[in-house]
């Protein structure tokens, strides 16, 4: 998968078409992430004993395919490359600016 936890994405199809977000967690196997504060679902807890009910916002996740990588350098929505440096280590590049990325 070409995005990882912690990467700017854009949202390019679906609900959120056209905003922008974090990814806080990624299911490789699935192939979906969780975009920060998109796609928001509400959880209803009905009351306990021990506490009242209540409405818990929480990100469903939403299909890699969806999104596209924001690269945090020239931040334009890119694909990930990869590179091999001098030393023969691989490091993931910004297709548009090539730069390198952590
Ligand atoms: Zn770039």
């Amino acid at each position: 998968m070409k995005i990882r936890t912690g990467d700017n994405v854009k949202v390019i199809a679906g609900r959120e078409k056209g905003k922008t977000g974090k990814v806080m967690q990624s299911f490789p196997k699935e192939g979906k992430v969780v975009v920060e504060h998109l796609n928001t679902r509400t959880r209803h807890l009905k009351a306990r004993q021990n506490s009242k009910g209540q409405r818990v916002e929480f990100s469903a996740p939403i299909a890699v395919a969806n999104v596209m990588f924001v690269c945090p350098k020239c931040s334009a929505p890119t694909r990930t490359g990869k590179a091999t440096l001098a030393d023969g280590k691989k490091v993931r590049v910004c297709k548009k600016c090539k730069e390198q990325l952590a």
